[in-house]
């Protein structure tokens, strides 16, 4: 036996470590309380990205160093969503208090497979609050994810599995007695067809019916598209309503799909990545009314709760069909009737084992602020959008491209008798400009066959005054191109 002592990967000198974590704390407050003074995203340098670039360390580095090069060549070229005038894509704007929960969750270290500990009940409680919100019954499942992907993924699975008609887990999709097919409008989001992919269905599976000049799932096609597949043999298996479309905001008719779905027997799925949360604020929430029938819902706190990166949810209505989709214990895990692994095992509502303590953050953040404070920012969200939308109509240079149902306003800086690809050109530059400037981060999309810069409001931080200077950029690069700069 050797007499070398053991190593460890504990600092040497613990108070040196504080020391540290006590500047990289000072360091943090530092970088959010001061981000309007920066700009929204800029371009990391050739020299900086060459620098991170180094083959496998061998040796040691203090931490110290190690931290002043990741602020120097990792830090200082973050994305920009927390600045307050990011809002491209989607995305939320981060909180103090998730970020330092990340830190606690970090600390804790436990394992959300399951586990009778004080983080596991906290993920209960936060899956039981996010039920709360959505008016789903005490009885109801639910199990907290990555993101929305991977929470329509869950729900998906369950909807696959119950509509099947065949013990699918046992017998796999070829046993299927009849082909299953999906349904969301042609403004759904595109993990569901990387849903049906991966179950096993087939793209082919999704059917994308038309959306209106609202930009919501035509009713009447989707009825219709049901009826000719059940002509044709086909079994129609789960309805994909969208409670916030990514590129509009459009928030399908959920009534009228709950009444089909009831009528058809069809699993009533709603993606309310975006929306869910609406129902929380008090001045909108009557847009996502019967959200709280549905059989499942997917969200995603990371939106519109400004969860630090990464925490989604799935709910599903019927817990027992929820536990049938993933429920498998390996001998090496058996739940016990006392002891560490007593309890509900909350890997058996998901795809993933080892999880790690998402819940924390949501926790904090909604005990520090109550759930009320929350839904008057995603109100003030979708005033600020309309108010945008206002800008945008009171100046002939602009067009508005589609309804501002919330917190998404589609525009573009026009020109008169140019063809799509010049206005294409000339809004993607604007875009672009815009970007590298740092002053604003809106992105772009095309909706129903025409381009535009595409402003997605999912931040606490944004002002009425960051909105009016977005306009007059717009309009300034705008000319600016026009004029041959
Ligand atoms: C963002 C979004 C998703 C995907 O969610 P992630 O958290 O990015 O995985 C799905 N559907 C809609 C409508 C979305 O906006």
């Amino acid at each position: 036996m050797s007499n070398k002592p053991e190593e460890t990967l504990d600092p040497a000198d613990w108070e040196e470590a504080r020391a540290l974590a006590h500047k990289i704390i000072d360091d943090a407050v530092i970088h959010v309380s001061s981000i309007r003074d920066r700009g929204v995203w800029r371009e990391m340098p050739d020299d900086v990205r060459a620098a991170l670039r180094v083959p496998l360390p061998e040796e040691p580095t203090s931490l110290d160093q190690v931290y002043d090069e990741a602020r120097r060549t990792i830090l200082a070229y973050p994305m920009g969503n927390i600045h307050p005038r990011f809002w491209g894509w989607y995305m939320g704007a981060g909180n103090f208090t998730g970020a330092l929960a990340d830190f606690i969750a970090a600390v804790d270290g436990s394992n959300l497979g399951g586990g009778n500990t004080g983080a596991a009940a906290t993920d209960r409680q936060v899956v039981d609050w996010l039920k709360e919100m959505m008016g789903f019954p005490a009885s109801a499942s639910g199990t907290l994810t990555s993101g929305g992907s991977m929470a329509n993924m869950v729900a998906l699975t369950v909807a696959r599995n119950v509509m099947a008609g065949v013990d699918v887990r046992l017998e796999g999709v070829t046993s299927l007695p009849q082909p299953l097919r999906f349904y969301a409008s042609d403004q759904a989001h595109s993990c569901h067809q990387k849903a049906m992919e991966t179950l096993g269905l087939g793209s082919r599976s999704l059917c994308l019916v038309a959306s209106g000049d609202d930009f919501r799932i035509d009713i009447n096609a989707l009825e219709a598209a049901i009826q000719a597949d059940r002509a044709a043999g086909v079994k129609p298996a789960c309805v994909i309503a969208t409670a916030g479309a990514t590129n509009t905001g459009a928030i399908d008719d959920l009534q009228a799909i709950a009444a089909l779905c009831r009528r058809e027997k069809i699993w009533f799925h709603v993606d309310g990545c975006i929306g869910a949360l609406i129902r929380i604020a008090p001045q909108n929430r009557h847009l996502v009314d019967a959200i709280e029938t549905a059989d499942s819902v997917a969200l995603d706190p990371h939106k519109w709760l400004h969860t630090p990166f990464e925490a989604g949810c799935a709910i599903i209505r019927d817990r027992d069909s929820h536990f049938g989709a993933f429920n498998l214990h390996g001998e090496y895990l058996e739940i016990k009737p006392r002891g560490l692994a007593a309890g509900e095992f909350l890997a058996d509502y998901g795809f993933e084992l080892s999880r790690g303590f998402k819940a924390l953050k949501i926790w904090m953040s909604i005990k520090e602020q109550g759930v009320g404070k929350f839904g008057r920012l995603i109100d003030q969200n979708i005033e600020q959008a309309a108010y945008l939308a206002d800008l945008v109509k009171s100046d002939p240079r602009l067009e508005l491209m589609a309804p501002v149902p919330i917190n998404i306003v589609c525009f573009r800086y026009r020109m008169d008798g140019a063809d799509e690809s010049a206005l294409r050109a000339l809004n993607n530059e604007i875009m672009l400009r815009l970007q590298e400037s740092g002053v604003a981060l809106p992105s772009d999309t095309t909706v129903h066959g025409r381009h535009c810069l595409r402003v997605a409001i999912n931040n606490h931080r944004t002002r009425r005054e960051d909105l009016d200077l977005l306009i007059s950029e717009v309009i300034r690069l705008g000319d600016e191109i026009l004029g041959g700069a």
